[in-house]
């Protein structure tokens, strides 16, 4: 469709391009309103542990029940949430529903053992300035103990931060709530770095777990995992892998010591009701 309002003569020759620009904008509208319509849900995907298979926790992820699109996924909606700032109330949502869930699986499932929640911090999240507060105020309303949240930030949300930006989560971690690094080994971050995040798990990308797609998997990528949980654990932090979607994958990144995983060899995100199944079956034998 041509713009022709406004003196544009641009002519759009794509098609599809113009019904993404529509949709971003038309989504973009619809957005600030979208929060108050409860229009956003989360859905948990559990995080294992690869020496005994037992359920640790969740990732909360969250979608938007759009009226007229169905379900988004967050990459359809988070850049344009950051961009407009409605990212800060959508993610203390997040975090409020997260706590409140991690709350009441640790009643219902203690058996299972302290299970924990991992909720996403988008970068205009951590530059916040009641982040702290926030947090304090979310965990304490819920009656929830820090040591039951880890907050996920981007590696590359925190390459090159200088010390005004660490001291929050610096704050958070003195507190008991575990700081993850995701995304880990896409941000070509410095390694030495490391030592200076106030960071006790490292979350490997996505990508690392591909290169463990045939069986015996790739050896250059074997030393590279091999090299990086070394790492990690000579610094104590944990290793969590994300998307594991076969069992040999799980394997060979258990040989390698890898801690955590989290993939749909396991189960895909889902409804609550999920995790209570698996930690249940889990307690249970
Ligand atoms: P992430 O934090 O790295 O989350 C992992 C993503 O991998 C999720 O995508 C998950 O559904 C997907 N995944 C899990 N297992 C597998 C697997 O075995 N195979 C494959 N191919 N994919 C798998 P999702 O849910 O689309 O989320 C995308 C990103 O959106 C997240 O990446 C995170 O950065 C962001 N996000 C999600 N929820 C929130 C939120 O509440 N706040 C903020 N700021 N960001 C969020
Ligand atoms: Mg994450
Ligand atoms: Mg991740
Ligand atoms: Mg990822």
């Amino acid at each position: 469709r041509a713009k022709s309002a406004g003196g544009n003569r641009f002519e759009l020759a794509d098609p599809e391009a113009d019904a993404r620009a529509i949709t971003r904008h038309g989504l973009t509208t619809a957005l600030p309103t979208a929060l108050d319509r409860g229009e956003f849900f989360i859905e948990y995907q559990p995080l294992v542990h690869l020496g005994d298979g037992s359920v640790r926790g969740a990732e909360a992820l969250v979608r938007w029940l759009h009226p007229q699109h169905g379900v988004l996924g967050p990459d359809r909606f988070i850049p344009l949430a950051e961009h407009t700032g409605l990212i800060v109330p959508l993610g203390r949502w997040v975090l409020e529903q997260s706590v409140r869930q991690a709350r009441e699986w640790r009643e219902r499932y203690a058996q299972a053992g302290p299970l924990r929640i991992n909720v996403n911090l988008s970068p205009c999240q951590l530059t916040h300035p009641r982040l702290v507060q926030d947090t304090v105020e979310i965990l304490e309303r819920a009656g929830v103990d820090p040591d039951a949240l880890c907050l996920e930030v981007t590696e590359s949300a925190l390459i090159g931060a200088d010390d005004d930006l660490l001291k929050p989560l610096r704050r958070l971690a003195e507190m008991g709530v575990d700081i993850a690094l995701d995304d880990f080994g896409t941000g070509y971050s410095n390694l030495a770095n490391l030592r200076r995040l106030p960071v006790s798990v490292l979350k490997l990308d996505r990508s690392f777990t591909q290169g463990m797609q045939q069986y015996p998997a790739d050896p250059v990528d074997l030393k590279i995992v091999e090299g990086i949980v070394s790492l990690a654990h000579s610094l104590d932090l944990a290793v969590t892998v994300e998307g594991v979607e076969t069992g040999a994958q799980a394997e060979q990144l258990r040989i390698l010591g890898c801690d955590t995983a989290q993939g749909w060899y396991y189960a895909r995100p889902g409804p609550p009701e999920r995790l209570h199944d698996l930690a249940l079956v889990d307690a249970t034998g």
